[in-house]
């Protein structure tokens, strides 16, 4: 598959801070591609390398085999989609998505139908002729996203477009962005701090921290075989324990916890034998009752608390001072248990990931 997009080694400092720190990224064409990662790990800072408002110090962008480091944004195939929309308030839905095509000296009767057409391409047919006041968030981005497209980039660089939408809105867009960069066939570079929303959307996610890639992947490979303790604990819900690092084979570690007794996972790295390590396992792949399997792993905790919210029971119990949950799906009993009972814990090793050292 051809790149819309390839970089190496980007490196970005403030001073001594490398706010991007090695980044190497390829994004295929026609792809949603996300960059995850909290709050000061360089995202907005790599976005606008990207963009071309700032310049690597050094690493190279390509985008379409072109090198991009000394051209200027508005030479850049690039269109970006802030989290503030900033929409014209003055100018028409029409006016406002016609406003690049104008610049670029399209006559009226084409910028006309573009416009027509792109705005039926987002689900807003007839609307031109609103201001932007008249429309919802939630029409308002998509105005904002139709403005974009309407001038075909190569790439898409989306700054957390959803951020200033409320929640319901917010969850109804990750859908609709997703749909439309289908349709579109468009590549998308997205950034979010929303693990959630780059899970949904995305065909690759980049996981950032402290300004480098801790890893690349697909969603499902992200959730299921996280690469490092932090994407573990910071892509969907996981449970941690920690522990000495018992035996070793290719496909299984066996830990003994602090807290006492003996569990297995699946290796994410070379592991030796005394070594300190943390098990990570996922609420949902977590079991509760006596009648585990045999080749279940399997731990006592106290119970803290049940909670049902209508399609799964979250069980919350204490081990030590760890606190770890389960969730079952609605039909999975966990009887009147009150708290303080002891309730067993298991999982199929293969679904567990130790890692070295997790300091997170
Ligand atoms: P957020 O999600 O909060 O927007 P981010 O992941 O986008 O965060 P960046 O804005 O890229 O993070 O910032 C990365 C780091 O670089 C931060 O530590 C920030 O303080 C620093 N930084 C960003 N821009 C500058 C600048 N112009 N001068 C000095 N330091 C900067």
């Amino acid at each position: 598959m051809s790149s819309d997009l390839y970089c190496t080694d980007l490196v970005r400092r403030f001073g001594e801070h490398r706010a991007v720190d090695q980044v190497s990224l390829d994004v295929p064409a026609g792809s949603f591609f996300s960059i995850l990662g909290p709050s000061g790990c360089g995202k907005t800072t790599l976005l606008r390398l990207l963009a071309g408002f700032d310049r690597p110090d050094s690493g190279d962008i390509f985008i379409r085999d072109q090198r991009m480091n000394t051209v200027p944004p508005n030479k850049r195939p690039v269109n970006m989609v802030f989290q503030h929309l900033a929409l014209f308030p003055t100018m028409s839905v029409a006016d406002n998505i016609g406003y690049g095509l104008k610049r670029r000296k399209v006559a009226a009767a084409e910028r006309r139908k573009k416009t027509e057409r792109v705005l039926e391409q987002v689900g807003l047919p007839g609307l031109g002729d609103r201001m932007p006041q008249q429309l919802s968030g939630g029409q308002r981005q998509r105005v904002a996203l139709a403005r974009c497209l309407v001038l075909e980039p190569t790439l898409l660089l989306l700054d957390e477009p959803l951020g200033a939408l409320d929640l319901k809105l917010r969850e109804q867009m990750k859908v609709e962005l997703k749909h439309l960069q289908k349709a579109f066939g468009t590549t998308f570079v997205y950034i979010t701090h929303d693990q959630s929303e780059a899970l949904v959307m995305s065909d690759r996610v980049a996981v950032m921290r402290n300004g480098r890639f801790d890893q690349v992947a697909a969603p499902d490979v992200l959730y299921r075989e996280p690469a490092t303790p932090f994407v573990a604990s910071f892509v969907g819900d996981n449970n941690r324990l920690d522990g000495e690092v018992l035996g070793v084979d290719n496909e299984r570690v066996r830990l003994r916890l602090d807290t006492g007794g003996e569990v297995s996972g699946r290796p994410s790295s070379a592991l030796a034998v005394g070594q300190r390590a943390s098990l990570f396992i996922r609420p949902e792949s977590m079991l509760i009752g006596a009648d585990l399997p045999a080749s279940f792993s399997r731990i006592e905790t106290q119970l803290s608390t049940t909670l049902f919210d209508g399609a799964n029971s979250r069980i919350e119990t204490r081990l030590g001072e760890r606190e770890l949950f389960a969730r079952l799906p609605q039909d999975g009993s966990v009887g009147d248990l009150q708290p303080g009972t002891t309730v067993s814990l298991g999982w199929e090793p293969q679904r567990a990931t130790v890692f070295a050292e997790a300091q997170v």
